[in-house]
């Protein structure tokens, strides 16, 4: 019989293979009640049943080079649960005191830790369960006596390839233990966009749903899957009509992503060889293998303020030093380009956290972006201080959001000169000369861009805010979606006159809105003089393959004809002539 089942799509594309289900470990375990002189032996039983995880969790992270490194922060957050008193100590008492089984003991400290987690608000904190819980799956098995959960078998004869992974969740250890498979997807009960079968699945480039909830329990062995990665979508023996179109749909995704992938190290020039600098936006550490993946030639924006969502706490210095670092040194000499906090908009701040009642209503005209970095100085000498510490493995620059004001500069090169001074004072290396840039994202920036042009080394146009703002359309609103438009007259004047300016000065500027990821679009901006593009690094090949098709010469006069246009329906033709 066929069905359908919906979930959270975490890693697009699409795949059609037959089911795999793992083996989901029991949790229910016997209750027994043990004798009084045998309570040291089963505190003995459970303190070497923990003891064996945890040394099988170390080494499995020294074997992990090649894995995501999320995944190796993962298995840390395991073997510290193995070290926490709560999930240790708690279950010994237990034996001790009520003469329970080990095992017993233990899931019944795991189900109050998972309690206790699911009364979080937080999502990423309530996601955590799942880590109790499966770290308690592998200490159960270890005390029953049969450790790990082998890899799936893959009979004789079945191309990996043709694999679809159906389990309950998958633990990182898991997830590592298919590093050396292929499979051709993975989908889970459980989990959210920041589980680990999500983050190894986007690391991987293959379809995956999660949060499906019955897939395991519906779903049989060895029963034919199409799995929608885009849509979040699995239907379970498709009918061959339906299977004859996702074939289809799936070749001519494939075709084209080959096609495309031999363009990774193609040199980026147009027919006339204008050079065209083709960058990436990251959002964390871990994306920067699919940034190179791409082709990427460096971080045209690094969106930082995710180190900080999802979570209640500001991260520190040190973290924050850490995750700059890790970018840097991932992009092996290529520029990377950090940009300061942008919180308090979209990028929602939590209602506890500290910094939550500071950011009023109306929040994409409060207090946002620079507005709160300059008004919270400790925080924002820890992301300077923090970036400048990154900046001695390789070239970064220091991007500034939401500029509108002369002295809003002003003020943020005092702050980075304060920061460099605190440095030097402990003799902290740094690179002095760091570049710093402005994002041109306020009409009022970019109408007058020669107040930034004078005081700033590069500028980067944030077409999302630039819409945004020069329409007034609140660009997380749904009811208003159909008015953002990215063609509109007024939109064109702004983004020609900010690059024409910073062309005439020789000053750098890039565009790095969803904007400059629009092949549609690669046209109209290499013709208004646009020569850095940094976009999400899926769109960097089709961004390529435009380049590549483009002669500047001759877009130039076309362009400069559309931008005297008023009417819609005659720029979207214009567009559609000059993509021709
Ligand atoms: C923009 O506004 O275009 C931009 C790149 O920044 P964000 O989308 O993070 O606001
Ligand atoms: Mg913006």
């Amino acid at each position: 019989m066929s069905f359908v089942l919906h979930g959270l799509g975490v890693s697009g594309g699409i795949a059609i293979g037959r089911a795999m289900l793992m083996s989901h470990a029991t949790l229910e375990v016997s209750h027994l009640t043990i004798p009084a002189r045998s309570v040291d032996k089963e505190i003995a039983r459970f303190d070497s049943a923990v003891l064996a995880v945890k040394n099988e969790l170390i080494q499995m992270k020294e074997n992990t080079e090649h894995a995501p490194a999320e995944l190796a922060a993962f298995i840390d957050i395991h073997t510290m649960f193995l070290e926490d008193p709560e999930l240790v100590d708690k279950p010994r008492e237990l034996i001790r005191e009520r003469r329970c089984n080990a095992e017993w003991a233990l899931v019944q400290q795991m189900e109050h830790l998972v309690d206790q987690f699911e009364a979080f608000d937080d999502p990423y904190l309530r996601e955590r369960k799942f880590d109790v819980v499966q770290v308690v799956e592998r200490v159960v098995k270890e005390l029953l006596g049969h450790a790990g959960r082998p890899a799936p078998k893959v009979s004789k004869g079945t191309k990996e390839e043709a694999l679809i992974v159906v389990a309950h969740d998958l633990s990182p250890a898991d997830t590592i233990s298919f590093k050396d498979h292929r499979f051709a997807s993975f989908i889970t009960d459980v989990g959210g966009a920041t589980s680990h079968t999500a983050i190894l699945a986007r690391s991987m480039a293959i379809p995956s749903i999660v949060g499906l909830e019955n897939a395991r329990a519906l779903i049989r062995d060895g029963e034919q899957l199409i799995i929608d990665g885009t849509r979040g979508v699995v239907i379970v023996n498709p009918d061959p009509r339906i299977l004859e179109e996702y074939q289809l749909r799936k070749n001519q995704i494939e075709l084209e992503r080959s096609k495309l992938k031999r363009l990774k190290t193609a040199k980026s020039e147009t027919i006339d060889e204008v050079p065209v600098s083709l960058y990436a936006n990251i959002e964390l550490p871990g994306d920067v293998p699919v940034a190179l993946e791409a082709g990427a030639e460096g971080v045209g924006l690094f969106r930082t303020e995710f180190l900080f969502l999802d979570r209640g706490d500001m991260p520190d210095e040190r973290e924050q030093y850490d995750a700059y670092k890790k970018v840097v040194k991932g992009m092996n000499g290529r520029p990377v380009t950090i940009r300061t906090f942008d919180l308090g908009n979209d990028k929602d701040i939590r209602p506890e956290s500290t910094l939550g009642d500071r950011v009023k209503t109306n929040p994409a005209l409060g207090r946002r972006a620079i507005r709160l970095s300059l008004s919270e100085p400790q925080m924002f000498q820890i992301q300077l201080r923090a970036i400048l510490r990154a900046s001695k493995y390789g070239p970064i620059k220091l991007l500034i959001p939401m500029l509108a004001h002369a002295h809003e500069i002003d003020q943020t090169l005092a702050a980075l000169e304060q920061a460099k001074a605190s440095l030097r004072a402990e003799k902290v290396t740094f690179d002095e000369h760091i570049q710093v840039g402005g994002m041109i994202e306020i009409p009022a920036a970019a109408l007058a861009v020669g107040l930034f042009l004078r005081r700033l080394d590069f500028l980067s146009i944030g077409t999302n805010d630039l819409i945004q703002y020069t329409l007034a359309i609140d660009r997380s609103d749904e009811q208003v979606a159909s008015l953002y438009d990215p063609l509109h007259p007024a939109v064109l004047m702004l983004l020609a006159h900010t690059i024409s300016s910073a062309e005439k000065v020789g000053i750098p500027v890039s565009v790095c809105g969803e904007l400059a990821g629009d092949p549609a679009l690669t046209r109209l901006l290499l013709g208004m003089g646009l020569r850095i593009f940094s976009m999400h690094p899926s769109q960097i090949l089709e961004v390529k393959n435009r380049v590549l098709k483009s002669d500047i010469g001759e877009l130039i006069p076309h362009v400069r004809r559309m931008l005297r246009l008023e009417e819609p329906g005659k720029l979207r033709e214009a567009l559609e002539k000059l993509n021709a």
